[in-house]
């Protein structure tokens, strides 16, 4: 199969869909591959070593869409890509249709065949595509909050793990999630003081059993919640409700509580964000202040680590993606119900029971 790589043209987006090693696996599965100039170059991945690894450069995005049978990118198509797709060629990178009508009605009428990263399930009824991201973002919050705690960038000058005589810094993080249960391993590895909080009692079970004495594991209630805030120095924000907006759980009352210079990251603000008080911002200029509480709310964190992110997120995607390209999209799917559950849009037609629900499409 052809298979292309566009360079990701999103407004701060550095990952890309394929790394040069993902590209040496497909051509060492007999296909041919297509990247665009300086593709991975937010990956310092050049465009000699994708040479190296069997690729062929082309100059345009438009010669990468206009030879490959399947594109692989990270994420959604601009309205510049979309119009570039063909019937019957294959997409697969995140699209995220639910909230975006206009890219719905464009996938639709190029008669692509679409498979969206974040819906692909696997046995445990998790979303494996996601997974990766949500490590990623775990990770990254506390080494955000940490910096953000920082006098020069507004915190109240409180370094994470103390020193031998001086306490470490109260983190409370809201959600044992896979966001959550990462950012709680980063807080613990850094000799924080870590309280988790969530409802889920397999959830708790599984993050007492873990963390041990190392991290307090507790029910989230209002009242637990507003207790733990009032003394954090850094809260991370990492709840989910499936398919809704994130409920607000610190509220802006619980914000006057807080210590002046204490530190918000909320992770899950690409769901609407679990404070009162967040608004998404980017990384050009991730924070501000409400109530004297810095708030760190950006809503596309892996982007930051680039490389990490795009090494991490082909983990999970190619082995989908050899799949496709050796069997052919309709074998594929058929003998993977996983994989099948990726097919959002199919020559023509929404192919997602959620997505054609929210946006009113026959399904
Ligand atoms: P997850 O489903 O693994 O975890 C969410 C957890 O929240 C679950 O354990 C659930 O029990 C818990 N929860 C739900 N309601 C709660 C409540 N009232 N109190 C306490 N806990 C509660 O989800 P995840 O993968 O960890 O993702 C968390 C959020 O982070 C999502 O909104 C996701 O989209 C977002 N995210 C953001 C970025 C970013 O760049 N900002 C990157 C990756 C993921």
């Amino acid at each position: 199969m052809r298979i292309g790589v566009p360079k990701e043209i999103k407004n701060h987006e550095y990952r890309v869909g394929l790394t040069p090693e993902s590209v040496a696996e497909l051509v060492a599965n007999g296909h041919e591959l297509f990247v665009e100039t300086q593709a991975g170059a937010g990956i310092g991945a050049a465009d000699d070593i994708y040479e190296t690894a069997g690729a062929k450069i082309l100059a345009t995005a438009s010669e990468v869409f206009e030879t490959a049978e399947m594109i692989v990118k990270v994420k959604e198509p601009q309205a510049v890509e979309r119009a570039m797709l063909k019937p019957g060629q294959i997409l697969y990178t995140y699209l995220h249709l639910a909230p975006d009508p206009e890219q719905t009605k464009d996938l639709v009428d190029s008669g692509a065949v679409c498979i969206a990263y974040e819906t692909v399930t696997d046995d445990q009824g998790g979303l494996p595509l996601l997974k990766p991201m949500s490590q990623v973002a775990g990770r990254m919050s506390v080494q955000a909050g940490a910096t953000a705690l920082e006098k020069a960038h507004g915190g109240r000058g409180v370094l994470m793990g103390g020193v031998p005589g001086v306490a470490p810094a109260k983190v409370v993080v809201v959600g044992g999630g896979v966001v959550g249960f990462n950012a709680a391993q980063m807080a613990v590895g850094m000799h924080a003081d870590v309280t988790i909080l969530d409802r889920n009692p397999a959830t708790l079970e599984k993050l007492s059993n873990h963390f041990e004495a190392s991290a307090k594991v507790v029910y989230s209630t209002k009242a637990a919640l507003a207790d733990l805030v009032a003394e954090a120095d850094l809260v991370v924000g990492a709840v989910l409700v499936p398919g809704a907006a994130a409920p607000k759980l610190v509220t802006r009352d619980m914000l006057k509580t807080m210590q002046p210079g204490a530190v918000l990251v909320d992770v899950a603000i690409d769901q609407g964000g679990c404070f009162e008080t967040s608004k998404a911002t980017t990384h050009a200029d991730p924070t501000y202040v409400v109530d004297e509480v810095v708030h760190y709310c950006v809503a596309n964190m892996p982007g930051a680590v680039a490389r990490t992110s795009t090494y991490a997120l082909n983990n999970a995607t190619l082995h989908h993606a050899v799949k496709i390209a050796n069997k052919g999209w309709k074998q594929a799917l058929k003998d993977d119900a996983h994989l099948k559950n990726g097919l959002n849009v199919c020559e023509g037609k929404i192919t997602c029971e959620p997505v054609a629900n929210d946006l009113g499409y026959e399904y």
